[in-house]
């Protein structure tokens, strides 16, 4: 594949900046900077000594021997992200945009969050690097996400209740645009995945390139050898283009991205971009696989997991999946509360319900094959957030 993405920031036919005029020139300003520092020795050498000594990497790469042995087939390894601070992979790009922030001499940060987590990541690099932090949450997952609401109240961000729409994640970034686009002067918009206009899809995606060079050299260290499959879930598809992006030379290696099944394959019922209701359009300044009716209204969404309830997917991934690099495939709420369950019993590991739908299709696929292959599977976080919601669906609230 062509180097990715091309100067106008599409990769193949997705992508691109679709954007108000104002915000054009600070996008711009973005590029230039991200690019030098990408170059920068001291910028590099401080983001990695953050990586290593605050956020906790490497992160280990975790043998599931028998999690294996129950299955019967492949051997399975996990990319232990549920390991970083914070309790997922988001924060390697939270802090990587805190530090564009204070090079671009910004003071104040804002960014959505749906279930809380790029939140409490953007609340904690914001503590931790001195600037002010204004998060927009819709009303309606604030309600769900109690406790990770009091996080970053207590990190010192404010956290404003977006009552636009369906009151979720969607509302919540289009809000977050209009603070942008008024504050630009002050403000940096940390996006938290590899959504929205260039040059957030490509530079979140090598923020958390760091999952995939981590995990190459681990694999080929522990095994002398390139694993046969990696597996990843994909919300708007960062830590699955962070663990990819290494393996994306290597054609031997199967690639594959799980989406959210939810509850079904009606309009509305899923999360599953790449299924009958996902065409091409533009969301939140980006060209990319969107759910969408007939007449082009944004479709709703639904997951167990609030992490993977988003109606758009990264341009990158909608590139992948055209080109045929990467397979896209759906597990739903139930099978994913299963895997959930099995990790958790089998290997003391209490995956997040994102991550779960990983680990399910490598169940799925793991017994038709043979012993001496391997999956490695993103274990994008740890399922504390996840406790009330799973024993809500066990006491079948
Ligand atoms: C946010 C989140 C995801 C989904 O986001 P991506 O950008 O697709 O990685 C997946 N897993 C966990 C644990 C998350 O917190």
């Amino acid at each position: 594949m062509k180097k990715q993405p091309d100067v106008r920031g599409y990769f193949g036919d997705f992508g691109g900046r679709f954007v108000p005029e104002t915000l054009m020139a600070s996008l711009v300003e973005l590029e230039d900077l991200w690019k030098r520092t990408a170059k920068d020795r001291g910028f590099q050498s401080r983001f990695k000594e953050l990586l290593q000594r605050y956020v906790g990497r490497p992160t280990p790469l975790y043998p599931a021997r028998r999690l294996a042995a129950l299955l019967g087939g492949a051997q399975i390894w996990l990319k232990r992200e549920d390991l970083c601070h914070t309790g997922s992979h988001k924060l390697n790009n939270a802090l990587g945009q805190a530090l564009l922030t204070r090079e671009m001499e910004k003071h104040r940060v804002i960014a959505e969050t749906g279930a809380g987590q790029h939140g409490v990541a953007v609340a904690t690099a914001a503590s931790l690097l001195g600037l002010d932090c204004r998060i927009y949450m819709g009303a309606e997952d604030m309600r769900r996400q109690e406790s990770n609401v009091r996080r970053m109240r207590w990190l010192g961000a404010e956290v404003v209740a977006v009552e636009a729409g369906s009151r979720t994640l969607k509302d919540a970034i289009n809000e977050a645009l209009r603070d942008w686009v008024t504050n630009i002067h002050t403000t940096h918009y940390i996006l938290g995945s590899v959504l929205g206009p260039h040059p957030f899809p490509v530079m979140v995606r090598d923020f958390q390139a760091v999952i995939g060079v981590e995990a190459f050299a681990q694999f080929r260290e522990s095994t002398r050898s390139l694993p046969d499959a990696v597996v990843a879930c994909v919300g708007g598809g960062s830590n699955a283009a962070g663990i990819f992006s290494a393996f994306v030379p290597f054609d031997q290696v199967r690639l594959i991205g799980v989406e959210a099944g939810g509850r079904g394959s009606g309009p509305g019922q899923h999360a599953a971009r790449f299924s009958d209701d996902g065409r091409p359009g533009v969301l939140h300044g980006t060209l990319t696989q969107v759910l969408q009716d007939v007449d082009g209204q944004v479709l709703g969404t639904h997951s167990v997991s609030a992490g993977m309830d988003y109606p758009a997917i990264g341009p990158e991934h909608a590139q992948w999946e055209q080109a045929g690099r990467v397979s896209y495939v759906k597990v739903g709420d139930r099978e994913a509360i299963e895997a959930f369950r099995l990790l958790t019993r089998l290997e003391g590991i209490i995956p997040a319900l994102e991550s779960s739908h990983a680990v399910a299709y490598a169940v799925q696929i793991a017994p038709a094959m043979p012993l001496k292959a391997s999956i490695l599977i993103n274990l994008s976080g740890r399922g504390d957030k996840d406790m009330d919601e799973v024993a809500r669906l066990e006491e079948g609230a």
